[in-house]
C-alpha cells in the first residue's frame, strides 16, 4: 500500500502497517521525513504520482484538503483506490469523492479519532464514509492501525461525525479550563481535584444517551429533575462564585444565556435537549 504524508499522524500509520508486515510506499513534500519509516522497511517514492502509481490502495493524511489536492494534482488516478485520512468538513469529502470518481478512483474518508501515540493501541477508531466495497475489500489492512467504523455510503458522513466528536470534547476542554482557574492559588491540589473530576465527567457523559432519547422522542421535558428553570435559577452560584474566585466567566456565559433564553420562552420544564434546536434558528 501507499502512505502520503509521514507528518506526526501519518508516520503512527505507517509504523503500524509495516509491523503488521504490510509493505508500504511513502511520499511526503519534506523527504527527509520519511526516515523514520524507511528506517523500518518502507520505500520512498520521488514523487507522489510515483506513490500513487506503485500500488492501489493510496492512503493519504496530509494537512488540510488543500494540500490533498496539491499532492495529487499530477498524479493518475484511475484505478486506484484512495482513503483520505485527512481531516476537512464534510463539503471538503464530498467535492473530494466526486473530483476523485471523476478521475477515475474509488473514494474512501476517514476521520481518525485518536492522537498518534494512540494509533496500534486499543482505544483508537476510525470513521468511515464513502465507497463501501472499497471499505470492505481493504477492511483488515485498515484495521491495523486503529478500530473501523464504517458510517455510510455518503463521503460527508465520516468528517460529520469526527468534527461533532470534536466540538464535544471541546466543550469538555472549555468546562475543565474553567473549573481548575476556579481553584487555581487555592489549598486544592490540582491532582486531588482531577481525582473527582474524571468520575464526574464520567458519570455527566452519559445524560448524551437521554439527550439522545429525548431527541428522537420529541419529548424533552423532564419534570422536576433539573429542569431548565432549576438550572437558570442555580446559574446565578455558578457566576457569583466565579467572581469571587477572580476567573472570567467568558467560558461559561454563552452556554447559560442560551439556557436563559430557551427557558424564557416557556420551556423551562425541558432539559437542556431544546439548547439543540435553539441552536439552529440561529
Ligand atoms: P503534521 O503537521 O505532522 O503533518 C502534516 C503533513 O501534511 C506533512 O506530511 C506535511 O508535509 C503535509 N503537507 C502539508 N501541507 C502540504 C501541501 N501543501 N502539500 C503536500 N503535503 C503537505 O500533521 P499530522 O500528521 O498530525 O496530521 C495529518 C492529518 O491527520 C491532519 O489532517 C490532522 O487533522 C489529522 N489528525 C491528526 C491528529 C493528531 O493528533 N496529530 C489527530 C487526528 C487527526 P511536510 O512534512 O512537507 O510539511
Amino acid at each position: 500500500m501507499t502512505l502520503l504524508g509521514t507528518g506526526a499522524m501519518g508516520t503512527a500509520l505507517g509504523r503500524a502497517w509495516l509491523a503488521a508486515g504490510h509493505p508500504l510506499t511513502v511520499w511526503n513534500r519534506t523527504p527527509g521525513r520519511t526516515a523514520a519509516l524507511t528506517a523500518e522497511g518502507a520505500v520512498a517514492a520521488g514523487s507522489a504520482a510515483e506513490a500513487v502509481a506503485a500500488n492501489r490502495l493510496v492512503v493519504a493524511c496530509l494537512l488540510d484538503d488543500a494540500s490533498v489536492g496539491a499532492a495529487l494534482d499530477s498524479a493518475e488516478l484511475a484505478g486506484r483506490d484512495l482513503v483520505n485520512l485527512t481531516t476537512g468538513t464534510p463539503a471538503d469529502a464530498r467535492e473530494r469523492a466526486a473530483w476523485a470518481e471523476k478521475r477515475g478512483a474509488r473514494f474512501l474518508d476517514g476521520g481518525i479519532m485518536a492522537v498518534p501515540p494512540m494509533i496500534g493501541a486499543p482505544g483508537a477508531f476510525v470513521l468511515y464514509s464513502g465507497d463501501a466495497e472499497l471499505f470492505e475489500e481493504h477492511r483488515a489492512a485498515l484495521a491495523v492501525p486503529a478500530a473501523t467504523e464504517y458510517v455510510g455510503a455518503d463521503p460527508g458522513l465520516a468528517a460529520l461525525q469526527d468534527v461533532a466528536l470534536l466540538s464535544a470534547m471541546y466543550g469538555m476542554f472549555a468546562g475543565v479550563t474553567h473549573a481548575f482557574a476556579l481553584l487555581r492559588g487555592t489549598r486544592v491540589a490540582p491532582g486531588d481535584f482531577a481525582a473527582l473530576l474524571v468520575p464526574w465527567l464520567n458519570a455527566m457523559a452519559g445524560t448524551a444517551e437521554e439527550t439522545a432519547g429525548r431527541l428522537s422522542s420529541g419529548d424533552y421535558t423532564t419534570g422536576v429533575v433539573s429542569h431548565l428553570g432549576m438550572q437558570v435559577a442555580g446559574s446565578g452560584t455558578l457566576l457569583r462564585t466565579a467572581g469571587e474566585q477572580g476567573v472570567s466567566t467568558e467560558l461559561l456565559t454563552p452556554f447559560l444565556d442560551l439556557m436563559r433564553e430557551r427557558a424564557a420562552a416557556g420551556h423551562a420544564t425541558e432539559d437542556t435537549t431544546g439548547l439543540v434546536d435553539l441552536l439552529r434558528t440561529r
